[in-house]
């Protein structure tokens, strides 16, 4: 299907929300998907699948031949959701991909074309028919360029670094501030600098600077913009 077509069979819209670690996406993109009735991806969870299912194989970021390596693991591999767990064939990931461990070798692993490729695939098949808001770091700018609405959400660093050392903690990780703080300025500089769809905001996206922001009102701003744009009669581009 060309993503033309694509974009005529789409019921309902699509929404992108990108922006970097820690920047609430996730928790923005949850309670708009509920507050509108979509579905809700999390990208980022998927990535980090595959780390796990690279990391069950024995294969790390510098394994060699790592493309050879980690084809056939790409080609297998079953993703699911079931509501806020995450499934790699057939089997509850969810406390495994949360570690920064998986984190750092999700990110490392997300750079390279085929494990792009194919997560762009399985993102495109779920997204075909809209009505989901689909959360991650290329959304707006790969995976749904076409998508009718796009936000980008950041935040400052040491907000971010916050949010992102209190989410471990209250999942009963044990690592301080300043390592998060640290592994975060990494993981925005590779997610920013690679070759293959790096972080950035696509050049018709809504910034939401979230520093200052409750997250929660966040979700109230977009929904009523979405809503909008939708009762005016512009939530669906059509060819
Ligand atoms: O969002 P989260 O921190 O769980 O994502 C883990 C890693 O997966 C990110 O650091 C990034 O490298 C990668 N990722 C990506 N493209 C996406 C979502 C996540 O490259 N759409």
């Amino acid at each position: 299907m060309t993503r033309a077509k694509q974009v005529v069979a789409r019921e309902k819209p699509v929404v992108a929300i990108d922006g970097p670690v820690g920047a609430g996406k996730s928790t923005v993109a949850r309670g708009l998907a509920r507050e509108l009735g979509f579905s809700y991806l999390n990208t980022g969870a998927m990535y980090r699948a595959v780390a796990v299912a690279a990391r069950e194989a024995g294969v790390g970021a510098d394994t060699p031949d790592l493309e050879r390596r980690l084809a056939p693991i790409l080609a297998g591999i079953r993703i699911a959701f079931d509501g806020e767990r995450i499934i790699l064939d057939g089997r509850d990931i969810s406390a495994l991909v949360t570690t920064p461990e998986i984190g750092d070798l999700a990110s490392r692993l997300s750079a390279i074309g085929i494990v792009r490729d194919r997560m762009r695939e399985l993102q495109r098949a779920a997204g075909a028919h809209g009505g989901v808001v689909m959360e991650g770091r290329d959304i707006g700018t790969a995976v749904f360029p076409d998508a009718e609405f796009k936000f980008y959400l950041d935040a400052e660093v040491s907000v971010r670094a916050h949010r992102r050392y209190e989410e471990l903690a209250a999942k009963g990780v044990a690592i301080g501030y300043d390592e998060v703080l640290a592994q975060l300025k990494e993981r925005d500089a590779r997610d920013t600098g690679r070759a293959l769809a790096p972080l950035k905001r696509a050049d018709d996206a809504i910034v939401v600077d979230s520093t200052a922001l409750d997250i929660f009102s966040v979700i109230g701003e977009l929904k009523r913009h979405i809503l909008k744009t939708i009762n005016a009669g512009k939530g669906l581009k059509r060819s």
